[in-house]
C-alpha cells in the first residue's frame, strides 16, 4: 500500500467511538491492583497472554514484509504513537471517549496488511499506556503494560486469523475497489475483534469481580463493539479518502479534519470545563444542600430532644402538680382530707344549706396521744393514726368525708341521717371500735377517743363555726368522760366563759391575783407541824375567788401551769426558808407543792426546782413535790425516769390523791416515792362510828409495805383523826387541824400553836402510841 495521508474529514463525522481505552485500561488496573498477589489464576492467565501475545508479535514479526516500512507507515506509526494517544476526546456526559486507536489499527490493516495491523496495534497499545500512565490518569499493576498490549494483539491477530480463515469468502473481496467489499473486510475484522477482545476483557473482569461472566459481557464486554464499529467506521472513512481522492482534496481534507478536531477538541474541552465548572457547582449546591439537610437534620433531632425533654418536664410538672395538689389538700401521713380539703367540703354543704339533706360534723380527739408518742416513739405514734384513719373510712360509707385536721384531732362529715341521735349512735360505734386493742411493734396499744357532735344549723356561715362547735362538744364529752357528746348552746356559753377564764389567767400573775395559802401538814403521832402544803388561789378581780379545781385544768390545757408553778416554786421556797427561820422547832419543816403532768413532763422542771432551791440556799429535802396517782400512772415509764432524776436533786415526792387513779402495782414500786397521800374521798367517807375504814386500811398497809410515809388528807372530824391514828397514818392535813391560810394567818398561827391535833386527842394518841410501839420506827423521820 502507497503512502496516505491522515485525512483531517474524520473529525467532522457524527459521535465517533472507538474501543473505551480509559475505561478498559482503568478495568485492568483495578482488576490486577486489586487481585495481583491474590489471586494466582491472575498471574497465570497475565502470563499466558504475554506469551500468546510475544509468540504472536514474533510470527508477525518473522512474517512482516519489508514493503512495510515506508515512509507512510513509518508516518501512521509516528501518529499512532505520538499524536493519538493524545488525541482521546471523551464526550461530554457519556461514557465514551473518541480514540483513534481502532482506527488507526483497521487502516493499517486495510493499508498495509494484517501483520503490519498487529506491529501497530502492540505499539499503539505501549505508547497508550505509557501515555496514560506518564500523565498519572492511570498507573498500572505488574506486567498490565504488557498483558494489555498483548491482548491488543491477540485480539487484532485474531481478526486477521478470521480473515484468513475466512479467505474462500474474502478472496474476492477488494476493498480498494468497492464499498461493499470495504464494508465487509472492516465488519469480520470489527467482529472477530470484538469477540476476542471483549471475550479476554469478560474473562478478566468476572475473574476479578468473580461475578457471572455473562452479566459481566453484557454490562462491559458489549460497549466495546460499539466503540469498534466506529474505529471501523473511521477507518473506512480514511481510507476511501486516501485512495480516491485527489492529492488537493485530501491535503484539504485533512487540513479540514485537522481544523474541524482542534476546533472540536476546543469546543469539547469548553464544554468539559463548563461542564466539569457546572458539575462542580452542582456538587458544592448538592454539597451545601447535604450539609443543609444534615443540619436541618440535626435541628430536627435537637429539636426533637428538646421536644422530649420538654415533654418529660411538662409530665414531670404535671405530675409533680398533682401530687402537689393532691398533697394541698390530703394530710400526707393518712392520706385522708385534710382541715383545708375539709373546710371546703363543709364550705359547699354550707352553701347548699339544703334542709332536706342534713349534716353532722363529729370532731375526734384520741386521749393521751402524746404519751404513745412519749413513751413508744414518734414512729409507732404515726402508725396508730394511719390505723385509726383506716378504721374510721372502714367504719364510715364512701359518701362521708373523714379528715385529719392535724396532730390527733380527726373530723367527719356525716351526711343522710335523719336525726342527731344517729349521728351519736354512730359516734358511739367509732368510739367502741377504735377502743379495741391492737397490737404495734409488740405493744398493746389502746386507743380511746373523745367525740363532739354537732348538727348543722342555719346560723353557721362558715365552716369553722360549725367545727369550732364539734370541738367544744369534744371538749365537753372529754372533761365529762361521756366518750361523746352532742353540741348545745349552753357548751357554747361554757366553752367561752372557759376561753375567757383562760385569757384572764394569763394575766392573773402580772396583776398579781395569783397568792399561795398554806395548809399544815401534822404528825398525827404527836401533833407537832412538819410542813405545809402550797394551795394556790386566784382571787380574780371580778369574778372573786375562784376554786383551783375550776382553774388549774384550764391552766393545764392553755400551758401556763409551767410558768405559774416556776412562781409557786420561788414563793414558796422563799416562804419555808423563812418559816424554817422563826425558830429551831420549824428549822425542819417542809413545804410540798403539788406538781401538774403537764409540767412534770416538761423538760423545765429539773432546772426549775433546782434554781428554786438555789435562790434561798434551801436544802432539797425542805421540798417535797406532789404528784397525783393519776399523772404519774399516765405514762408510768417516762415518770419513773423523771422521778429518779428528781430523786437525784434530794428532794422529795408524794404521790397525791392516792386511791383515785389507776396503780400499777408493778409499777408503784419502782415510783421512787417518799409518801403516799390518801385521797381525801377515803378519809370522807369513814363513817362517825368508823365504818368504810378497810380501804385506808388497805392503802395504809401497801404504803408500809412499799416503805412509804403514810399522809391523809381531808381530815375534818376526830373520828377520821382517831381512826388513821389506830390505822398507823404517819401524817394527815385538814380543817380539823387548819384550813389552807395565807402567810399572815398562818405565820400567826405558828407562834400561837405547838400542838395542831385537838388537845385531849393528842394526850390519848400519845398514851396510845407510848403503849404501842410504831411498826415503821425504822422509817427516817420524814
Ligand atoms: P390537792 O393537792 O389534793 O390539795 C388538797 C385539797 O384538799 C385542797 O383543795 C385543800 O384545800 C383541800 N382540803 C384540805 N383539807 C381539807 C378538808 O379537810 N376538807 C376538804 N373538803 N378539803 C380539804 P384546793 O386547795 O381546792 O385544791 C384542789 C386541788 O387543786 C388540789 O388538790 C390540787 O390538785 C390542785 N391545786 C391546788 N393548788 C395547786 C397548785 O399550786 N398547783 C397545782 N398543780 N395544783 C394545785
Ligand atoms: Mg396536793
Ligand atoms: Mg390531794
Amino acid at each position: 500500500m502507497a503512502g496516505f495521508v491522515l485525512p483531517s474529514s474524520v473529525l467532522l463525522l457524527p459521535p465517533i467511538s472507538s474501543l473505551n481505552f480509559p475505561k478498559l485500561l482503568n478495568f485492568s488496573r483495578s482488576f490486577f491492583l486489586r487481585f495481583v498477589n491474590k489471586v494466582k489464576i491472575i498471574d497465570y492467565l497475565k502470563f499466558i497472554i504475554i506469551a500468546l501475545g510475544a509468540l504472536c508479535l514474533s510470527f508477525v514479526l518473522a512474517n512482516l514484509s519489508h514493503d512495510v516500512f515506508s515512509l507512510n507507515f513509518l508516518l501512521l506509526l509516528v501518529f499512532a504513537v505520538f499524536v493519538a494517544p493524545k488525541m482521546v476526546l471523551t464526550l461530554p456526559r457519556s461514557n465514551f471517549s473518541v480514540s483513534f486507536s481502532d482506527s488507526i489499527i483497521f487502516l493499517t490493516f486495510l493499508t498495509f496488511g494484517g501483520e503490519a495491523a498487529i506491529l501497530l496495534a502492540a505499539i499503539e497499545m505501549l505508547a497508550s499506556c505509557y501515555y496514560l500512565n506518564s500523565k498519572g490518569t492511570l498507573s498500572f499493576g505488574k506486567l498490565m503494560i504488557p498483558t494489555n498490549a498483548s491482548i491488543t494483539v491477540l485480539a487484532t491477530t485474531c481478526a486477521y486469523a478470521a480473515l484468513l480463515l475466512l479467505s474462500h469468502i474474502t478472496a474476492g473481496l477488494n476493498p480498494a475497489e468497492s464499498t461493499r467489499h470495504l464494508i465487509a473486510v472492516l465488519g469480520i475484522l470489527t467482529f472477530s475483534q470484538f469477540i476476542v477482545l471483549s471475550l479476554l476483557a469478560t474473562a478478566f473482569h468476572s475473574l476479578v469481580k468473580r461475578k457471572n461472566f455473562w452479566e459481566t459481557w453484557k454490562h462491559e464486554g458489549f460497549f466495546s463493539s460499539i466503540t469498534q464499529i466506529f474505529g471501523a467506521g473511521l477507518a473506512g472513512i480514511v481510507y476511501k479518502v486516501i485512495n480516491y481522492a485527489d492529492l488537493l482534496t485530501t491535503a484539504i481534507a485533512f487540513l479540514a479534519f485537522g481544523v474541524a478536531y482542534l476546533v472540536y477538541r476546543q469546543s469539547i474541552g469548553e464544554i468539559n470545563d463548563a461542564i466539569s465548572k457546572a458539575e462542580d457547582a452542582e456538587r458544592e449546591k448538592a454539597e451545601a444542600e447535604r450539609t443543609r439537610a444534615v443540619q436541618a437534620e440535626n435541628y430536627a433531632k435537637q429539636l426533637r430532644v428538646l421536644l422530649e425533654k420538654e415533654e418529660k418536664v411538662s409530665d414531670a410538672l404535671r405530675i409533680s402538680k398533682e401530687a402537689f395538689q393532691h398533697s394541698a389538700m390530703h394530710d400526707t401521713l393518712t392520706n385522708l382530707a385534710n382541715r383545708a380539703n375539709f373546710a371546703g367540703v363543709l364550705r359547699d354543704l354550707i352553701d347548699k344549706s339544703d334542709p332536706s339533706a342534713p349534716f353532722f360534723v363529729l370532731f375526734l380527739d384520741i386521749c393521751r396521744f402524746k404519751n404513745i408518742n412519749d413513751s413508744l416513739g414518734h414512729t409507732v405514734g404515726d402508725k396508730v393514726l394511719i390505723i385509726v384513719a383506716k378504721r374510721l373510712l372502714r367504719l364510715l360509707y364512701e359518701h362521708d368525708v373523714v379528715a385529719r385536721l392535724g396532730g390527733d384531732e380527726f373530723a367527719i362529715v356525716l351526711k343522710d341521717l335523719s336525726s342527731v341521735e344517729d349521728a351519736e349512735k354512730i359516734a358511739r360505734k367509732i368510739h367502741q371500735k377504735i377502743s379495741e386493742p391492737f397490737s404495734l411493734s409488740g405493744n398493746n396499744i389502746f386507743v380511746e377517743l373523745n367525740i363532739g357532735i354537732a348538727r348543722f344549723e342555719r346560723e353557721y356561715t362558715n365552716p369553722e363555726e360549725i367545727l369550732r362547735d364539734a370541738d367544744i362538744a369534744m371538749h365537753h364529752a372529754k372533761e365529762t368522760g361521756a366518750g361523746a357528746a352532742i353540741f348545745d348552746t349552753t357548751l357554747r356559753a361554757r366553752f367561752l366563759d372557759r376561753i375567757k377564764l383562760e385569757s384572764d389567767l394569763r394575766f392573773a400573775l402580772e396583776r398579781n391575783e395569783l397568792s399561795m395559802h398554806y395548809q399544815p401538814l401534822i404528825s398525827l403521832k404527836d401533833g407537832e407541824i412538819i410542813g405545809f402544803e402550797a394551795l394556790l388561789r386566784w382571787q380574780h378581780a371580778t369574778r372573786g375567788f375562784i376554786s383551783p379545781a375550776d382553774f388549774i385544768p384550764i391552766a393545764e390545757d392553755s400551758g401556763l401551769i409551767i410558768p405559774i408553778t416556776t412562781w409557786i416554786l420561788d414563793q414558796t421556797c422563799a416562804q419555808i426558808a423563812s418559816w424554817r427561820a422563826l425558830s429551831p422547832n420549824y428549822a425542819e419543816m417542809i413545804i410540798s407543792v403539788n406538781i401538774s403532768g403537764k409540767h412534770l413532763v416538761h423538760e423545765s422542771l429539773i432546772d426549775d426546782v433546782q434554781r428554786s432551791l438555789d435562790s434561798v440556799s434551801l436544802p432539797p429535802t425542805a421540798l417535797k413535790l406532789e404528784i397525783t396517782e393519776s399523772a404519774a400512772m399516765e405514762n408510768a415509764e417516762r415518770t419513773i425516769e423523771i422521778l429518779n432524776r428528781l430523786k437525784a436533786l434530794g428532794v422529795m415526792l408524794s404521790i397525791d390523791d392516792f386511791g383515785t387513779g389507776y396503780s400499777s402495782l408493778s409499777h408503784l414500786h419502782r415510783l421512787p416515792f417518799d409518801t403516799l397521800k390518801i385521797d381525801r374521798s377515803f378519809v370522807y367517807s369513814v363513817g362517825e362510828n368508823g365504818e368504810n375504814s378497810e380501804i385506808l386500811q388497805t392503802i395504809i398497809s401497801l404504803a408500809k409495805n412499799l416503805k412509804m410515809r403514810v399522809i391523809a388528807e381531808g381530815i375534818e372530824t376526830e373520828t377520821q383523826l382517831a381512826l388513821l391514828q389506830n390505822l398507823g397514818c404517819d401524817f394527815g392535813q385538814g380543817y380539823l387541824m387548819s384550813k389552807p391560810l395565807p402567810v399572815d394567818a398562818m405565820e400567826k398561827l405558828l407562834y400561837q400553836k405547838h400542838n395542831w391535833l385537838p388537845q385531849e386527842k393528842t394526850d390519848e394518841a400519845e398514851n396510845e402510841s407510848s403503849d404501842k410501839p410504831r411498826k415503821d420506827e425504822h422509817l427516817p423521820v420524814f
